[in-house]
């Protein structure tokens, strides 16, 4: 089972792809999750993509592939992928169909999850995120001052740079332009499906399993 998480900033993807893991065992790969682990260890690729994420851009398409084809290729992808935050664009979704292909493996769903402009700014201002493993919390939904995932031992939840204000406007303004024409693109390939995400976790949450039991 190969699943897609499509979504604008601040949609839950990376909320919903941690209970998905959980419930299906699949491997999560999220390609924001990839850039940040590369800045923290200062690597080229990750100071390279920290220009484009401050500003609310996007990843030139040919670094964000050949990461992601990098990623695939490890042994551990066997059981399935949880796509989260890629693909961004129609190239980058007609590279992943390619790579899929080549390892003789196709996308099973693409799970859409849908969120009002208005909330997802809510959202974002209020985010917190574990600089270790990267789960997603919030000031006022999700409260908490420490991770308390026992592998960070305590990290300090931190704000993202790029979740203040104006990055987050024109960060709105790119998955309108280069990521919504997506949703089009997987409805044409009928493997689309709209998952509603303004409520609260828990209920987009069962909204999302009650989708995926639609699969399986
Ligand atoms: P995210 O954590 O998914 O919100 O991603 C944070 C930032 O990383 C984005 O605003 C982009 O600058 C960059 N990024 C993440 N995934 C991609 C992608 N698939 N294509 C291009 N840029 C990406």
């Amino acid at each position: 089972m190969n699943v897609v998480l499509l979504g604008a900033p601040g949609s839950g993807k990376g909320t919903q792809a941690e209970y998905l893991e959980a419930e299906l065992g699949l491997t999560h790969i999220a390609s924001g999750d990839l850039f940040r682990s590369h800045l923290n260890q200062q690597t080229d690729l990750g100071i390279l993509a920290h220009q484009y994420m401050t500003q609310g851009q996007l990843v030139p398409d040919a670094v964000v592939i050949a990461m992601i084809r990098d990623r695939l290729l490890r042994g551990d992808t066997g059981k399935g992928v949880l796509f989260d935050g890629f693909p961004r664009t129609i190239g980058q979704a007609e590279a992943l169909d390619q790579m899929m292909a080549e390892l003789g493996r196709k996308l099973n769903v693409v799970l859409y999850i849908e969120v009002p402009d208005e909330e997802l700014v809510q959202r974002l201002s209020g985010r917190l995120i574990c600089r270790e493993c990267q789960v997603p919390f919030h000031r006022r939904f999700k409260p908490f001052q420490y991770c308390p995932s026992d592998r960070c031992q305590g990290e300090y939840l931190y704000q993202r740079d790029d979740d203040q204000p104006d990055t987050v406007k024109a960060r709105l303004v790119t998955f309108h332009t280069e990521t919504a024409p997506l949703i089009d693109y997987y409805q044409q390939a009928k493997i689309l499906l709209r998952v509603p995400g303004a409520g609260a976790i828990d209920q987009v949450k069962q909204a999302t399993l009650a989708a995926m039991q639609q699969i399986k």
